[in-house]
């Protein structure tokens, strides 16, 4: 199902743990809302990068949330966050390109210089910039990007 020009909820429910694991990521009704808001904010995020936005990881139910180790109220599980790759660069990269177009979100996160995070909201715009770095195994969060 098309939900934008360059974005289907196919991409946002996605997920090799959920069909492994057969866990049912389809997203409930009162969810769609936060979907198509994610997908038209990603839309202005693709046009600002210049490339297509590979989504890793978009809707997760809590049961896959619980199963990849994501925290309880993780932005995903509301469908207002995906992880994404972009040949644009590398994910810092990104982030610095977003921030320096005034691309509007809630949180942004540079995780691990593996993958970008970025979360919305249909009430805010924090403009929240985080990388994500393992400390003694843990993973911690500093401000900025780093
Ligand atoms: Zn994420």
């Amino acid at each position: 199902m098309k939900l934008t020009e360059h974005f289907t909820l196919e991409e946002f429910t996605h997920s090799n743990i959920a069909s492994r694991l057969r866990i049912d990521n389809r997203v409930p009704d009162e969810l769609m809302a936060n979907i198509q808001l994610t997908a038209n904010k990603l839309e202005l995020v693709r046009k600002v990068l210049g490339f297509p936005i590979m989504i890793t990881s978009g809707y997760r139910c809590p049961l896959l949330n619980a199963r990849v180790g994501g925290v309880s109220t993780s932005a995903h599980t509301k469908g207002l966050a995906v992880d994404f790759h972009c040949a644009y660069g590398t994910p810092k990269e990104i982030c610095q390109r977003l921030i320096d177009t005034g691309v509007q979100f809630d949180k942004l996160i540079q995780e691990h210089n593996q993958w970008v995070h970025i979360g919305f909201s249909p009430n805010y715009n924090r403009q929240i910039v985080l990388t994500a770095i393992k400390n003694s195994g843990k993973t911690v969060y500093v401000n900025g990007i780093v």
